[in-house]
This record gives structure tokens, C-alpha cells and sequence, in this order.
């Protein structure tokens, strides 16, 4: 038989995605890493649970990140990881999602790599796929959208310059992340481009998360929708024809 399990070494770090909330949407390999971590490095994004499969003897660092509000800022979280890893201890960096979509988690691993620290990379569920599975829209369908583009809002010195043309390309699924502070720039960059105002979109409110939420609109609804539900973060924005078969009330498949 194949070797399926792997071990952590002493003295490196694991980046390791917890997947959009729920901690059943955790890879096993996920699980494995925090059953063994020394130190546990997460943030704000990270389900409920799921800092509880690491042993109680860990030692558990909260870095707690939401945009413009850094607990730790990025260089000092960076400085962190290298200093456990370079005591030897098996290191578990915890984020929401995927490390490697909007994660910083690239960044984390370059300064950790100059400084001949052993990385490892665990993949997890980003936060678009837990929304459309949760609320039942296929982010492609042979019908609606034949690609589906994942795009930040939030960009470094706060200019919002995204490729409009590119992004109002027809039959395609456009999930922005941290989008709601852009979301009449959004709209009317979109719709300048060409897509149209009844355009179907969705605000999607911590996807897998016990209180999570859709907020069904179209395009030129979409700021008036975000202002009338309070909307804060964490929120995807989907944009796109798929987003109509969303079905948040379909009966439960669960007992
Ligand atoms: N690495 C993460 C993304 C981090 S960027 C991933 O792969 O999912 C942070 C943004 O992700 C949030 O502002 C929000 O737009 C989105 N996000 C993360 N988790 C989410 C969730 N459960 N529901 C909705 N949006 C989420």
C-alpha cells in the first residue's frame, strides 16, 4: 500500500489553510499538523473548533488580522514564525481559506525560505468554494459560466485599478474578496464595461460559519443591499448568472 501519512519536522513550519470556517471542510493533513504542533500561529478567519485539535500543551498565538486592523503587523507575524522554528519547535501558521489566495501566505514563505527555515504548505478550501457549496451555486455550470475569476478589492495603498474589461467578460463568475468597501466602484466599473445592471450578484457573509448569510441583488442593487444589511467583513462578493440558483433555503441533506 501507498504511504499516505507525512510528519511535521522539528524546527520548521507548517502553513496550513483551516479551510472557510466549519472544521469538517479541514484536509487531514490540516488535522494531523495542529495534532502535533509546538506553537500555533492564527487568525481572525479560522473556524470555530478548530484551534482545539492542537494538543492543550501548545503554545497558542492569536495575530488576529482584519483589513487595516493588524493585532501583529505582517513583519513582526513573519519574525514570529522564524523565532519558534528556530527553537526547534514544530511551528503550525494557521490562516482562513486557502495560504495561498489572498493569504499572504507567499509572503510568509519567502521570508521564512531566505532564512533557510523549512516550509511546508497545506492547502485549504478558500472561502468561494465553501460559499458556493453552501449555498448550493456552482461557481461554473455549462449553462452560466465556463470560467470564474477570483479577484481582490482590497488593495495595498487602498487604489481600487482593476481591469474592468477583463472582468465583465460574459458567462463568467467573478468572486471578489474583500470587496465591501469598494462596492459602488465595483459595480460601476463593472457595468462601464459592459455588464448589465440586472446582472445577478450575492453577498455572502461567513460561508460555512454557524451565522452565515446570502444577500441576493444584482449588480446595480448591490451597494444599497450591502447598507441595508449592515454588511461587514468577512463577505465574498459573487458576481454572475450562477449565483440565481443559489438556494439557501433547499431542504437539509443533514439528520
Ligand atoms: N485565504 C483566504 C482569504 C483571505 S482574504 C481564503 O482562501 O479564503 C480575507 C477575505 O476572504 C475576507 O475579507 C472575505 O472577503 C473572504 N472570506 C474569508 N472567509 C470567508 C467566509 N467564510 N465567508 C465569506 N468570505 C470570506
Amino acid at each position: 500500500m501507498s504511504r499516505v501519512w507525512s510528519e511535521q519536522a522539528p524546527g520548521s513550519v507548517s502553513l496550513v489553510g483551516a479551510g472557510p470556517g466549519d472544521a469538517e471542510l479541514l484536509t487531514l493533513r490540516a488535522w494531523r499538523r495542529l495534532q502535533t504542533a509546538e506553537v500555533l500561529v492564527y487568525d481572525n478567519l479560522v473556524g470555530p473548533g478548530i484551534v482545539d485539535f492542537a494538543p492543550v500543551t501548545a503554545e497558542r498565538i492569536y495575530v488576529g488580522k482584519s483589513a487595516g486592523n493588524h493585532t501583529l503587523p505582517q513583519e513582526d507575524i513573519c519574525q514570529l514564525l522564524l523565532e519558534k522554528a528556530r527553537e526547534g519547535k514544530r511551528v503550525v501558521r494557521l490562516k482562513g481559506g486557502d495560504p495561498f489566495v489572498f493569504g499572504r501566505g507567499g509572503e510568509e514563505m519567502d521570508v521564512l525560505l531566505q532564512q533557510a527555515v523549512p516550509v511546508e504548505i497545506v492547502p485549504g478550501i478558500t472561502a468561494a468554494l465553501g460559499a458556493g457549496a453552501s449555498f448550493g451555486f456552482p461557481l461554473t455550470h455549462r449553462d452560466h459560466a465556463q470560467s470564474c475569476v477570483f479577484v481582490t478589492g482590497h488593495l495595498k495603498d487602498q487604489a481600487l485599478e482593476l481591469n474592468w474589461q477583463a472582468l465583465a467578460q460574459p458567462n463568467q463568475t467573478l468572486v471578489i474578496y474583500m470587496g465591501i468597501h469598494g462596492l459602488e466602484r465595483i459595480a460601476a466599473g463593472l457595468q462601464g464595461a459592459g455588464l448589465a445592471p440586472e446582472t445577478p450578484a450575492a453577498l455572502v457573509y461567513r460561508a460555512t460559519w454557524p451565522e452565515q448569510r446570502l444577500h441576493a441583488c444584482t449588480l446595480a442593487t448591490l451597494a444599497a443591499t450591502a447598507q441595508r444589511h449592515g454588511i461587514k467583513p468577512p463577505t465574498l462578493l459573487v458576481i454572475g448568472s450562477v449565483v440565481a440558483l443559489a438556494a439557501p433555503e433547499r431542504p437539509s441533506a443533514l439528520v
